[in-house]
């Protein structure tokens, strides 16, 4: 592989690796930088180069994604840049970090609601914020978000942190549809509902159903197939095996809550043809595929399943509201857990 941390070092290493070099990669090499688990890209980018020769370098980068392409400015050795979570995505574009780009491959792959309109950044997958109940001693069917602060759920609900941006997410889309007032007042009755402190992960929800410690809690649903398939251990499986789990949607019954993963290019990639090509094959039907077994989230292509762990759990409708709208909120829905004290 090429050494790409050896090439970011150097600003003018780059320059000239790159220039020099510049016909024979053009052709042949994309290089991405992603916060995701390499157990997950890794087999992507397999399948890419088996298809098209073009060979894929790949840096795992967990923390300053953004950060670093930004100090490595116009010599950036980066093509695809792919992160989880709309508000990275956004952040990105909001850096001048990324171009746009457009083809009718994605536009026919990736609904609109699920990329840029600009071509800016487009989501790959989707994960949805769902309850997650205690198969014993929450009989409900259905159930919205707004009915965890039911007081019928006192001392019942177990969630991680408020300031997580899982959470703040749903807590801005909230916002956007039925205003901070309305929002704020939920985020009260909800932590007056906590059976503990929030914290912890999603999958702490699904442990301490099991242990009785409460009844009924929000998480993602990709966990559910990390749990119940054994990837997670017998532990997780059992851990599982404790819940049912709901589809909520907010009290317009609109559609659930989700947030994705997607990648964006790079503003000064060197191998801009191949990252689209990259980005393409990623929103194919057969990387969407890999998406669905490798990590239990949702394709955002038409047509490709999801993992049956996952489609057992119901059919997912999206819940309309824009990202980019939802982005637009996440401040505000930070300082509501703040002012509520949700987290204390
Ligand atoms: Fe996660």
């Amino acid at each position: 592989m090429l050494s790409l941390a050896r090439l970011a070092q150097s600003a003018a290493a780059a320059a000239v690796l790159v220039t020099s070099a510049l016909p024979a990669l053009a052709d042949g090499e994309v290089n991405v930088y992603t916060t995701r688990e390499p157990g997950l890209i890794q087999p992507l980018l397999d399948s890419f180069t088996k298809e098209t020769g073009i060979k894929a370098n790949v840096i795992f980068v967990k923390e300053g994604l953004a950060e670093r392409v930004a100090t490595e400015g116009a010599n950036s050795p980066a093509d695809l840049l792919s992160v989880v979570d709309h508000g990275n995505l956004i952040e990105l574009v909001d850096r001048g970090l990324t171009q746009p780009v457009k083809t009718e491959a994605l536009e026919a792959a990736i609904p609109a609601n699920l990329r840029d309109a600009d071509g800016q950044w487009y989501a790959l997958s989707m994960r949805a914020r769902v309850i997650y109940a205690s198969k014993d001693r929450v009989k409900d069917e259905t159930l919205t978000y707004e009915d965890l602060a039911d007081p019928r759920f006192k001392g019942k609900v177990c969630i991680r942190s408020g300031q997580h941006p899982y959470n703040t997410s749903l807590i801005a889309a909230m916002i956007e549809r039925d205003g901070a007032d309305a929002t704020k007042t939920w985020l009260t009755d909800l932590k007056g509902n906590l059976a503990r402190k929030a914290g912890g992960g999603d999958r702490d929800v699904a442990r301490d159903i099991l242990a009785n410690l409460c009844d009924i809690g929000i998480a993602n649903s990709y966990y559910v197939g990390l749990m119940r398939s054994g990837k997670g251990g017998p532990e997780q499986q059992e851990w599982a095996n404790a819940i049912r789990v709901i589809l909520p949607t907010f009290k317009d019954k609109a559609g659930t809550h989700v947030n994705v993963s997607g990648a964006a290019v790079a503003k000064n990639a060197p191998n801009k043809e191949n990252a689209v090509k990259l980005l393409e094959f990623l929103a194919s039907q057969e990387a969407q595929e890999i998406y669905a077994k490798a990590n239990f989230e949702y394709p955002v292509r038409a047509g490709v399943a999801a993992d049956p762990i996952i489609a057992e759990l119901g059919t997912l409708t999206v819940d309309p509201t824009p990202l980019t709208a939802i982005a637009n909120d996440r401040k505000q829905a930070s300082e509501l857990v703040d002012v509520v004290g949700f987290d204390g």
